[in-house]
């Protein structure tokens, strides 16, 4: 398959002309084949996307909720109608399974688009107003910030885009997208389905390239938010710039989540637990379970249930309705993925109990030039390892056991990353418990991964600042006006005649 070029997207249209400028390309991972050229966005072109929201800004952010609710409910709609369509790209850029892309990636986004326009229809953009005393009272609004800026990780690349455009728009910002350079053919085909919603020309756009471009749109003065999902060291970098220039930012960043299988748990619930935290979209998830503790013994009968269940993730086709795991998303990936693999069994000398290096059983022969590894679990980890330390990204699960669970929560904590936790048991009492303890924002009790429109999402510690979705999900895209009304008559002063 081979797509039409991607170019810079401003004020209701990509930019058009011959070639001109540096160019990257979007590459199927499966295969290694090149499927689209994109055109990495010039200064000035970045520039010009900004002024464009810019000028969009003061009529976008006037327009009533509740018309604003109206074109981001028929964006949704679009969204759902082409559902397999934009799925198909997805797993063309993605590498991830169309069993996945099709029944998570669009829908979810399209599932916030929703969320976000039907609470601003609804009054989340109310302020609230009190009595302070008879002759005064205090009201607050809640103001959009001007131009945000959204830069995206490659993992759920629409679904990214969508969790920070939803609720930026609705508020009544405008948005200039990055996608990151390894998935990017999304975000055009966003920035058109917005635009057949109706929504004017300007409010969104999107801009092209590396974190040179990312870094341009940081430190811009047009740019009045930051909201950016990536990894730790980079969120820093970004943070900073923007912090700099006193703009708002919410930070979604990296993890090396726990898993808590505690002593009186369902076995079979834990390992489909463990393994949905694994090696869904072939690990390639930031809240990833990728630290499995597990009582001491139960070690035995854990592994032997997780192994049987291996053999139910299934790489191949990425169109089969049957394939559950995918390649990783690029060359550059693969190569780091392969690297901790390698460190695993050499360094760390944890012991292998499935996977490895090599490719997935079974691969079909045209898909063997992919970046395809195999799905991997290491037991008997420790937690100096650097496979159990470090985030991987990738299908690499780490058994470690414990004797106590308040040694098993003391060791889970004891990282600087705090994005995700889970507990899986039957007494209800002692997850709770467990969970109270837990450093980590996004929590879990006999289930791993959903993340619904209405659920506020965000890492503690390392992991992020601020959080998106839910009801809190929309406050970080606005500040707040307090207005005092005094009816006295006369201006409290000081400066009264003796
Ligand atoms: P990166 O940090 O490498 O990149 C994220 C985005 O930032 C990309 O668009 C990248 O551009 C851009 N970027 C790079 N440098 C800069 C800079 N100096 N200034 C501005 N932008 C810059 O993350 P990955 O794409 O590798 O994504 C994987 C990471 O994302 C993992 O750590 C994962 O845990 C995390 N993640 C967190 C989520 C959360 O909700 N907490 C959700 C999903 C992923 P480019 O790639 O084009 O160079």
């Amino acid at each position: 398959m081979s797509l039409p070029d991607r170019r810079t997207f401003y004020n209701g249209k990509a930019v058009s002309g011959g070639p001109s400028g540096p160019t990257f390309q979007s590459i199927d991972p499966s295969t290694s084949k090149v499927v689209c050229t994109i055109y990495t966005s010039s200064e000035s072109e970045v520039d010009q996307a900004i002024r464009s929201a810019n000028l969009a800004f003061p009529s976008w952010a006037s327009t009533p909720p509740v018309e604003r609710s109206r074109i981001l409910l028929k964006a949704a709609s679009i969204l759902r109608s082409r559902n397999d369509e934009l799925a198909k790209i997805e797993t063309i850029d993605t590498g991830k399974p169309f069993s996945e892309t099709s029944t998570v990636d669009v829908i979810t986004g399209a599932d916030v688009l929703e969320y976000f326009a039907h609470l601003v229809a609804s009054g989340g953009l109310n302020g609230e107003s009190f009595h302070l005393r008879d002759s005064a009272w205090v009201y607050t609004s809640k103001e959009p910030l001007g131009t945000c800026a959204g830069i995206g990780a490659w993992n759920y690349p629409i679904q990214i885009a969508l969790w920070k455009s939803a609720p930026c728009l609705a508020a009544g910002n405008t948005m200039v997208y990055k996608p990151s350079e390894v998935t990017p053919l999304h975000a055009q085909l966003l920035a058109e389905v917005y635009q057949e919603a109706g929504l004017p020309d300007g409010v969104f756009n999107v801009v092209y390239g590396d974190g040179s471009v990312g870094s341009l749109l940081t430190r811009h003065p047009g740019i009045a938010k930051v909201s950016f999902t990536g990894q730790v060291s980079t969120g820093r970098k970004v943070a900073g710039a923007a912090a700099g220039e006193m703009k708002y930012v919410t930070m979604e960043l990296g993890g090396k989540s726990p898993v808590i299988v505690l002593p009186d748990v369902d076995l079979e619930q834990a390992v489909d637990g463990a393994m949905m935290a694994n090696f869904f979209s072939t690990g390639q998830v930031c809240t990833n379970g990728t630290r499995v503790f597990v009582p001491e013994q139960l070690k035995a009968e854990f592994e032997r249930l997780l192994l049987l269940k291996m053999q139910y993730v299934r790489a191949g086709d990425l169109l089969d309705a049957n394939t559950n795991f995918g390649p990783l998303v690029s060359k550059a990936h693969y190569d780091k993925v392969v690297r901790y693999i390698k460190h695993g069994v050499e360094v760390d000398k944890a012991r292998l109990l499935y996977g490895g290096l090599g490719q997935p059983d079974h691969l079909p022969q045209s898909l063997r030039t992919g970046y395809w590894v195999r799905p991997t679990v290491f037991t008997d980890c420790t937690d100096e390892m650097k496979i159990v330390k470090e985030e991987i990204f990738g299908p690499v699960m780490s058994i470690l056991t414990y004797s106590s669970v308040d040694e098993a929560v003391r060791r889970a904590n004891n990282t600087e990353l705090g994005l995700a936790a889970g507990v899986f048991g039957r007494d209800i009492d002692l997850c709770h418990r467990v969970i109270k303890q837990l450093q980590a924002g996004i929590t879990w009790v006999n289930t791993w991964g959903e993340s619904p429109a209405e659920m506020a999402v965000g890492g503690w510690k390392q992991s992020g600042v601020g959080v998106e979705n839910g009801r809190r999900g929309l406050e970080a895209w606005l500040r707040n006006k307090s207005t005092l009304v005094d009816m006295g008559g006369s201006v409290p002063t000081v400066f009264s005649k003796l």
